[in-house]
């Protein structure tokens, strides 16, 4: 027998996720009703992921559920808050309850390790799509924006990048994916306490979700700055050093998904902020400045290139790619 939207809702998300105070209603109700800190900014984003497009139909549903709240943890993660509450707008083909086990179980793990209450949603038949909204804290005086970079600012990013990008380019062309590369791409986690320890020094922020040189466009655009970079400084794993040594740097440049956190950081700042990122286990790396010119160089060993952050890297960009 087939379960009605009421059995869904209550067979697999209602209780889900672990209880927080500061929810005064949450699902079974009209709306939630959730007490925001005084002192603190409200954070809210908002991502969905589209079936065929964002992923295959057939993919993993626990990936799924997992990466669906974490690209959203990662919004809130570069803007410096602290994750609460989340809602979940699931449109669904058939009640499949496999998928539905699988996806709220990669859903609420990440949830717990983040505190995470899932509040409320909407529960619709249709094509496989899911929306999801996080909401979350930050300290009026520890916000980070895409706005506040200034020329000197060092340049830095977490992690290690490229590795989602060349995970999907194999999967893509039906290659085997070494399971380092795939749970990159698969299960990206949201640099969360990082962008906690950056909030109140580092000048602006962003995750890396569109590309590195994309992303720090973005960056540059809205601060009203531009950007040297220094290629050979950029982190690397093992796999990705290896690939870029056969001189396609496509995957590291241009290639989104990953989730590290890109920042820019006052100089006289970051020794204090080395110390910090030590004492917290997190790693940034520092790849170049923000300059007054706009526009964004690359540093090679065989000389500048300017860089277009919109446009050259198609490959790994295109619309239609499902991950
Ligand atoms: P309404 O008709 O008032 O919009 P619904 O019948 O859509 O309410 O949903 C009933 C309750 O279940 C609401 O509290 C809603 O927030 C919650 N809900 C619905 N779908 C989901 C979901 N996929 N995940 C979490 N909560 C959900
Ligand atoms: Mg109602």
């Amino acid at each position: 027998m087939s379960l009605s939207e009421f059995d869904v809702i209550k067979q697999f998300f209602t209780g889900l996720t672990d209880a927080r105070d500061d929810v005064v209603a949450g699902i079974g109700d009209d709306c939630a009703l959730l007490d925001v800190p005084p002192g603190r900014h409200l954070a809210v984003s908002v991502d969905t992921l589209v079936a065929g497009r964002h992923f295959l139909a057939d993919a993993d549903p626990e990936s799924v559920g997992h990466k669906a709240l974490a690209v959203n943890l990662s919004d809130l993660a570069a803007a410096g808050a602290e994750p609460a509450w989340a809602t979940l707008a699931l449109t669904l083909p058939a009640v499949d309850t496999d998928w539905l086990r699988g996806f709220s179980r990669g859903f609420a793990a990440l949830a717990g390790r983040h505190g995470v209450a899932l509040v409320g949603g909407d529960t619709t038949g249709g094509p496989l799509s899911i929306t999801v909204t996080v909401h979350g804290f930050v300290a009026v005086d520890r916000v980070l924006t895409r706005g506040g970079a200034r020329p000197g600012d060092r340049v830095c990013v977490s992690g290690t990048v490229g590795d989602a990008a060349l995970a999907l380019a194999r999967r893509l062309r039906g290659e085997a994916v070494p399971a380092e590369l795939a749970v990159r791409l698969d299960r990206p986690l949201p640099r969360v306490a990082l962008g906690r320890l950056l909030g109140g020094t580092a000048s602006a922020a962003i995750d890396v979700s569109d590309g590195l040189l994309a992303d720090l466009g973005h960056v540059c655009a809205r601060s009203g700055v531009g950007a040297r970079v220094e290629r050979d400084r950029i982190p690397l794993s093992p796999a990705l050093a290896t690939y870029c040594r056969g001189g396609d740097w496509s995957p590291v440049l241009g290639g989104g998904d990953d989730y590290e956190l890109l920042c820019c950081v006052p100089p006289e700042q970051l020794p204090a902020l080395r110390v910090a990122c030590d004492d917290a286990g997190e790693h940034l790396t520092e790849i170049g400045e923000l300059v007054e010119r706009p526009g964004i160089v690359l540093v090679t060993p065989d000389g500048d290139q300017p860089v277009d952050p919109g446009a050259g890297f198609d490959h790994f960009r295109g619309a239609a790619a499902p991950r």
